[in-house]
């Protein structure tokens, strides 16, 4: 168990039947880099049972968040999503993961594109004043299918915009774009068209993506990360990694089983 830290669940947030998310103290020696992910999970018959879960908290925070989906045979989230205050979470120590800042290049836009539970790592970055000082403006974009599976992205923005310090340090630098594919809302459609068409830079009156300017970063469903892929490359962006900074990184939100 040397590897793995044991938190304390200090609150839980059922957001809607397939969505929740919860926070955790914060072992005081687990450093991490706003946008990574660790290994998570719990105690299952003697044994760890670990995923994956990017740091929904940014690395000055407290405690830790993460947001979560509900797989319902799925082996970790099946039990997971029944976790309560003062239950024992496992977190790994050894924080990893490309959708940092340093894999970029210098840039003065930064796009955050994301669907479903990708939008964890962007959680913990737009809380991060390191990116409002590495870039100008900063769009958050959350793909969804249903409008209810915004909220934890909605309430997070609204939060900050309130917060009477953050507010500051934000400014008017981030913008956050919330599109849905299967119901009526003011956004919608698949993120890849809306930036093909141009739709969203309209929708926000901005100018349209630029090479020059614009450093993405992407988490999502696996389609949606290669059909965005191929956009950016025909384009002319060039994927980033550690030690060698492009115009845009790439983690994926889950891995098909
Ligand atoms: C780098 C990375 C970071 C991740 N960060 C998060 C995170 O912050 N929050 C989170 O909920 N999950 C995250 N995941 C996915 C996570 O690791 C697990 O797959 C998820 O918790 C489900 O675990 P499970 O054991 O219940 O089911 P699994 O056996 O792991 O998954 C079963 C199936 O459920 C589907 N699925 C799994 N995860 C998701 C998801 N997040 N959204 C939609 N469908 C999914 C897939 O089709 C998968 O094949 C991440 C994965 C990777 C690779």
């Amino acid at each position: 168990m040397s590897s793995l830290n044991r938190e304390q669940v200090l609150g839980v947030r059922h957001w809607t039947d397939t969505l929740f998310s919860f926070t955790t103290t914060r072992d005081r020696a687990f450093r991490f880099r706003s946008g990574q992910f660790t290994m998570m999970g719990l105690q299952v018959e003697g044994r760890p049972l670990l995923r994956a879960y990017s740091m929904a908290s940014a690395n000055h925070e407290e405690t830790l968040e993460f947001f979560s989906v509900k797989v319902p045979d799925g082996p970790l989230t099946s039990r997971l999503q029944k976790i309560r205050e003062g239950d024992i979470v496992l977190v790994g120590r050894k924080p990893t993961g490309t959708l940092v800042i340093d894999n970029l290049l210098p840039g003065s836009r930064l796009l955050l594109l994301s669907t479903g539970t990708g939008l964890a790592p962007f959680a913990s970055l737009i809380k991060d004043p390191q990116v409002y000082e590495s870039y100008d403006q900063v769009i958050l974009v959350h793909g969804c299918r249903q409008v209810s599976e915004l909220a934890y992205g909605e309430e997070l923005v609204d939060g900050l915009r309130r917060d009477d310090v953050f507010s500051e340090i934000i400014g008017d630098k981030l913008e956050y774009y919330p599109t849905v594919t299967r119901e009526p809302f003011r956004n919608r459609g698949r993120i890849t068209d809306l930036i093909a068409s141009d739709k969203l830079f309209q929708d926000i009156d901005l100018p349209p993506l630029d090479l020059e300017s614009d450093r993405v970063m992407m988490c999502g469903s696996p389609s949606m990360l290669a059909d965005l892929r191929n956009l950016l490359i025909e384009r002319g962006f060039i994927e980033g990694s550690h030690g060698e900074p492009g115009h845009f990184v790439i983690e994926k939100a889950f891995v098909e089983r």
